[in-house]
């Protein structure tokens, strides 16, 4: 069973979600505050998606998400957010989760999201043995890990996925639409702001200087782009 972590302590929201994922063909693990997400983590190591919810009792989304992400950077995580501040999305996306999802939303775009990050998650075993080497960079596709001078870089999916398709494409210019496409999915009906959001927590993992960017540069009104 494709198991999803349910982080809402308002049982109302909950159920809802929980009725809906059931009805998609997932089998949701339910918690109500913080800590008992983190247990029942520990409990089902083969949760590969988690929803989380920001405001708990005992301690806030954000926390949670960091404390997930410490020791696992292969399940992906979507925020529920009630609030619609740009910061939440981007505080929720510096601290580790893939997506997010601004309340109240309609099941089909929750179940949209779960599948989409879902099917990236589910592609952990790629069958080429495939490793490329730029610079200081050693990509091994099949085990899905980046090294940066011999060191491994701790990477979530979505990260690894751009890199990939930054070094699968070296030296061309991407539009942000390009990012999307490639590691989102076209199915994918979030905003362009969530790529660049990513990009800037990559460079923060890869670049010597995050403030002043060498491999992932800016290409102005258009993307990015990889260059060694
Ligand atoms: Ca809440």
């Amino acid at each position: 069973m494709k198991k999803v972590l349910v982080l809402e302590d308002e049982t109302s929201i909950r159920s809802f979600v929980v009725i809906n994922l059931k009805r998609s063909g997932y089998d949701p693990i339910e918690a109500g505050t913080g800590a008992e997400a983190l247990r029942q983590m520990e409990q089902n190591p083969d949760i590969k998606v988690a929803l989380l919810d920001i405001m708990l009792p005992d301690m806030d989304g954000f926390e949670v998400c960091r404390q997930i992400r410490a020791t696992n950077s292969k399940i992906g995580i979507i925020m529920l957010t009630a609030r619609t501040q740009e910061m939440d999305k981007v505080t929720g996306l510096m601290t580790g989760a893939d997506d997010y999802v601004t309340k109240p939303f309609s099941p089909a775009e929750l179940t949209a999201r779960i599948d989409a990050l879902y099917r990236r998650v589910g592609e952990t075993e790629e069958p080429v043995s495939d490793e490329v080497v730029q610079g200081p960079f050693r990509l091994n596709s099949r085990n899905r890990t980046l090294e940066k001078n011999g060191e491994r870089v701790r990477l979530t999916q979505v990260e690894y996925s751009i890199v990939k398709l930054f070094m699968d494409n070296p030296g061309r210019a991407l539009s942000r639409e390009d990012i999307l496409n490639s590691v989102w999915g076209r199915d994918y009906f979030g905003e362009l702001k969530i790529v660049d959001v990513n990009i800037r927590r990559l460079r923060i993992k890869i670049e010597d200087d995050p403030t002043s960017p060498t491999y992932i540069t800016t290409v102005w009104g258009y993307g990015y782009k990889w260059g060694i």
